[in-house]
C-alpha cells in the first residue's frame, strides 16, 4: 500500500480524495467509530471551494450550504456597520455557511465514489519511520507497512507524538462558549452578526431554517480548570445582555465550551511521515480559518506526493509543501490571534476603538476588499517561493484569477478538470504546433492542454488585470498547477519548458 492517511476529518478526507483521484493506492483510518456529527467549522471559504472544485464540484457544497453575503457589526440594538462581501466573486461564492459535518459528508461521498472507504474505529497506535517506509501499529492489533504516512489526526495527533515532534505555542486562559441554537425570528440568514458589547464578544452565524451558531467569550479562566458546557439558559442570557435584543431559544442542538491554543510544528515533513491540518497548526477560530487552511494543506501536499509516488518528481518536491504551507499556517496563527486579542481586550481605549472605530475602518472599500480577500483566503500566494522564483513574470505563484471566455462567461476554472497541470495556449502568436507539443511533453503525462481564444473578460472584479494582461499578449502560455496556482505565464516557451524541467527534477 502506498499511503496511509491517519484521520478522516476534513484534512484526511481531502488528502485521501486527492491521492485516490490520481490513482494512488490509499488507505484512510479514523479512531472514531463513525463520522463526526459536530458542526465545528461554520464557513467553507472561497479558496477552499476553488481548490477542491476539480474533485468536488462547487454545486455539491452549495446544495448543502448557503452563501454568506456579509458581516454585520451591531451594538446596543443598532447596526453599526454592514460589510457587504459584494457580488463579484464570480463562479464561486465568497463563503458558504455549511456545518463541518456536512462538508465532511460531501468529501466522504466523493471519496467513496472512487472506491475508498474510511475504516472507522481503527486508530493508529504507534509508528516506526524508516528511510523507505513507515511501519504502523493499529488499535485492532494489525501491523502494516506503508510507503508514506499522512498525519491528519487533528490537534492531539498521535502521529505527531510518535514522531516526538514538539507543538510549540500557548494556551489562552479564557473560556469560550459555543452553541447551535434554533432562534425563531432572528433576522436575515445570509449575514454573520457580530455584537460588540463591553460584556464580551458575541458572534452569530446562520445555518438556515432558524438555526444559528452562537459563539461567546466567557472571560478569563485558569488553564487547568475543568471544562463546563453552558446551559441553554446561559446562552439565552448572553444573547440578551450582549445584543440588547429579545431572543427566544426554540431548541439547543449543541452546547459546548472550548479553549483556544495557538501552536504550530516547526517542520511539516519528517521523512516518510507528513503532518497536515490541525496536527500541524491550531489557533483561534477568529476568521474561521482552521478547517480551510487544513483543506488547502491537503490539496497542496497531495498533488506533490502523487507526483513523487508516480516518479514524476523527486521526493525533494515535498520540501515545497513545507516551504509554501508553513508560512501560511504561521500567518493564520498570528492573524487570528491578533483578531482575537482585539476582540477580547478589556482596556477601555481598545474597547472604544472596537466599538466606535473598527466597524467603520473595515467598512471602507479598500479595507472591505482586503478583509474579504483575507477571510476567503484568496490572498494566499506563493510568490518568491521555490516554485515561483522572482524574475519569471508577475503572475507566477499567485492564485489563478478567474478570467472568462465568450457570451456564457465560462470560467478558466471550468478547464481544471484533470489531475495534473493545465496548460493553456492563448491565441497562437509565435507558438507553433511543434513548440506547443514540446511544452505538452515537458508538462508530463497527466497534463490537460487547452487551445483557447484570448479571454474577453473577468468573471470576478479581481481578475480584470490578469484578463487585460493576457488580452494584450497573443500567443501566451498559461501554466496552472493542480491546485490552481499559477506557474509561468509567458510567451517564451523556453521559460515554460525549463520551469517544468526543474519541477520534475527538483533538488
Ligand atoms: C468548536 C470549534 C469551532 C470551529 N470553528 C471553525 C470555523 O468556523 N472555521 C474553520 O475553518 N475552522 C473551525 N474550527 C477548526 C476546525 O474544526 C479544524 O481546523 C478542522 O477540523 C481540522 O481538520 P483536521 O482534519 O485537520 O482535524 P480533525 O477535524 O480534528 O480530524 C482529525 C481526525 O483524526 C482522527 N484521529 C485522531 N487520532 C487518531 C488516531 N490515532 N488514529 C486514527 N484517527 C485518529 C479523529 O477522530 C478525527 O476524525 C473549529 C473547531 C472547533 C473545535
Amino acid at each position: 500500500m502506498s499511503v496511509l492517511v491517519c484521520g478522516a476529518g476534513p484534512t484526511g478526507l481531502v488528502a485521501a480524495l486527492e491521492l485516490a483521484r490520481r490513482g494512488i493506492d490509499v488507505r484512510i483510518v479514523d479512531a472514531e467509530g463513525k463520522p463526526s456529527q459536530l458542526s465545528k467549522a461554520a464557513v467553507l471559504w472561497r479558496r477552499s471551494i476553488e481548490v477542491l472544485n476539480a474533485s468536488v464540484p462547487v454545486e455539491r457544497f452549495t446544495a448543502q450550504g448557503r452563501p454568506v453575503s456579509g458581516i454585520q457589526f451591531e451594538a446596543d440594538g443598532c447596526v453599526l456597520q454592514e460589510i457587504d462581501f459584494g457580488t463579484d466573486a464570480g463562479r464561486f461564492p465568497h463563503g458558504l455557511l455549511i456545518p463541518q459535518n456536512k462538508t465532511e459528508a460531501v468529501l466522504n461521498e466523493a471519496l467513496e465514489s472512487l472506491g475508498v472507504q474510511v475504516e472507522w474505529g481503527v486508530a493508529v497506535k504507534d509508528i516506526a519511520s524508516c528511510k523507505d517506509y513507515v511501519d504502523v501499529d493499529f488499535s485492532d492489533g494489525e501491523s502494516s507497512r506503508f510507503a508514506w504516512l499522512v498525519g491528519a489526526d487533528g490537534a492531539h495527533s498521535t502521529v505527531r507524538k510518535c514522531l516526538g515532534v514538539k507543538f510549540p505555542g500557548i494556551a489562552i486562559d479564557r473560556r469560550w462558549l459555543l452553541a447551535d441554537l434554533e432562534l425563531p425570528e432572528s433576522g436575515p440568514e445570509d449575514r454573520i452578526r457580530m455584537f460588540l458589547s463591553s460584556a464580551g464578544l458575541l458572534g452569530l452565524f446562520p445555518y438556515g431554517n432558524n438555526v444559528w451558531r452562537v459563539i461567546a467569550d466567557a472571560g478569563p479562566i485558569g488553564i487547568q480548570s475543568p471544562r463546563l458546557d453552558p446551559t441553554c439558559e446561559d446562552m439565552l442570557d448572553i444573547l440578551r445582555t450582549r445584543s440588547n435584543l429579545d431572543w427566544t431559544v426554540e431548541k439547543a442542538l449543541w452546547l459546548s465550551e472550548f479553549r483556544i491554543n495557538e501552536r504550530q510544528v516547526d517542520q511539516y515533513c519528517h521523512g516518510r511521515v507528513i503532518l497536515a491540518g490541525d496536527a500541524a497548526h491550531i489557533h483561534s477560530p477568529a476568521g474561521g480559518q482552521g478547517m480551510n487552511t487544513s483543506i488547502q494543506d491537503a490539496v497542496n501536499l497531495s498533488w506533490k506526493l502523487a507526483m513523487v509516488i508516480k516518479k514524476q518528481a523527486t521526493s525533494s518536491l515535498l520540501n515545497t509543501y513545507q516551504d509554501e504551507r508553513h508560512p501560511v499556517g504561521a500567518a493564520v496563527v498570528q492573524g487570528s490571534g491578533r483578531m482575537l486579542r482585539v476582540m477580547m481586550n478589556q482596556n477601555p481605549l481598545i474597547g472604544f476603538f472596537r466599538r466606535w472605530v473598527l466597524p467603520y475602518i473595515v467598512g471602507l472599500p479598500p479595507m472591505r476588499k482586503e478583509a474579504v480577500n483575507r477571510l476567503s483566503e484568496v490572498d494566499v500566494e506563493y510568490c518568491g517561493g521555490p516554485l515561483a522564483p522572482t524574475g519569471v513574470g508577475r503572475w507566477i505563484g499567485r492564485r489563478c484569477p478567474d478570467v472568462s471566455w465568450g457570451d456564457d462567461r465560462s470560467s478558466i476554472y471550468d478547464l481544471f478538470t484533470g489531475t495534473g497541470f493545465t496548460i493553456v495556449r492563448l491565441g497562437r502568436g509565435s507558438i507553433t504546433d511543434a513548440l506547443w507539443e514540446r511544452v505538452i511533453r515537458a508538462a508530463g503525462p497527466d497534463v490537460v492542454s487547452v487551445d483557447a481564444a484570448m479571454p474577453d473578460g473577468a468573471v470576478a472584479e479581481e481578475a480584470k488585470a490578469f484578463a487585460q494582461a493576457l488580452a494584450a499578449a497573443d500567443g501566451t502560455i498559461v501554466v496552472v498547477r493542480p491546485d490552481s496556482y499559477l506557474g509561468p505565464v509567458s510567451q517564451d516557451i523556453e521559460v515554460v519548458v525549463s520551469w517544468f524541467r526543474q519541477l520534475h527534477n527538483f533538488e
